[in-house]
């Protein structure tokens, strides 16, 4: 009841490990993620509904008021962010443990460089296809991420979740190792913790641990405390979205934007949809999602260029 938990991405595993954490009573739970919830999330992602997807709303809010629903003594704290360079070490702080929820290794690393930095605890998970992956970092005590994986996978070198999908049953594996560790964790239980890389797959019927170590004598983040994925000062300021042809694009500086202004001008050009968080904006084929922070995840492209250049003629810089 006394613990903080941060959960770091929203979708399939955040909502496993979510609905854990509301039922075991950890009594504080900050739900970070980017994303609305839609109709194809459904077949994995455990806490939200068909009203959710058509009422659009952000998976931090429809988490939070599903997670309540569970365990009303429990406080949850949704943000409606991207986890960047600029927000990630505020959104880490004043936590005991950081819960990895996301699908890609950028924000991983980002996670790995702030809870090295400020010796938070947390723990890696990823599933693809039928098979998923989790290993626990305590910073100094044992390897840490760029440790085990000094380099992200080459670009279309391993499978994703666009080109094999991901079943739901190794969902629910990775997710409850992951919140097995964290509950060790928080009872001060360290020596029960597996000490390794687990890796399972369901569908072939392989499970492995590799174990773990020490923290590497030439990890640039564990020994010479280089955080490379904080300092990154000029970013790309677009992503593209796993599993949907989706491109996200961030303004160049933080910003907070009236909905309802925007609405009215972009009235205009196409048709215009908007709630408590978010703007929905459908022009030709194209359909753009405008979040309070100018954030906007536009559907319809795969292309950085285009979806730039839809950002630049809607939202603006
Ligand atoms: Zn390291």
């Amino acid at each position: 009841m006394n613990s903080c938990v941060v959960i770091i991405g929203c979708g399939a595993l955040g909502s496993a490990q979510a609905e854990s954490f509301a039922r075991a009573g950890i009594g504080k739970l900050r739900i970070v993620d980017r994303d609305f919830v839609e109709f194809s999330n459904l077949q994995r992602q455990t806490l939200f509904t068909e009203s959710d997807a058509a009422d659009r709303l952000p998976k931090a809010i429809a988490a939070a008021h599903h997670l309540q629903e569970r365990n009303s003594e429990i406080e949850i704290e949704p943000e409606i962010v991207d986890a960047n360079h600029s927000n990630i070490e505020r959104l880490v702080s004043s936590c005991d443990l950081v819960m990895d929820g996301t699908d890609n290794f950028a924000t991983r690393y980002l996670i790995n460089d702030a809870c090295v930095k400020h010796r938070i605890k947390w723990i890696y998970g990823a599933a693809v296809g039928s098979y998923g992956v989790t290993m626990t970092v305590r910073p100094g005590a044992t390897a840490c991420l760029r440790c085990i994986f000094p380099e992200p996978p080459a670009a279309a070198s391993a499978p994703t979740c666009d080109t094999a999908g991901v079943i739901m049953p190794v969902i629910s594996v990775v997710a409850a190792v992951q919140v097995a560790e964290a509950l060790k964790i928080l009872t001060a239980n360290e020596d029960d913790l597996h000490q390794g890389l687990m890796q399972f797959d369901v569908w072939r019927n392989e499970w492995r641990r590799i174990s773990v170590g020490s923290p590497a004598v030439n990890c640039p983040t564990c020994a010479r405390r280089e955080f490379a994925s904080l300092d990154a000062g000029s970013q790309d300021f677009a992503a593209v979205l796993c599993g949907r042809q989706a491109i996200q694009v961030s303004p160049s500086q933080p910003t907070q934007i009236n909905l309802t202004s925007l609405g009215a001008r972009l009235a205009a050009a196409g048709e215009v949809k908007v709630n408590d968080y978010l703007l929905r904006f459908r022009t030709g084929e194209f359909e753009m999602t405008i979040f309070k922070d100018a954030r906007s995840i536009i559907r319809g492209t795969d292309d950085v260029t285009t979806a730039r250049s839809l950002y630049a003629r809607f939202v603006g810089n």
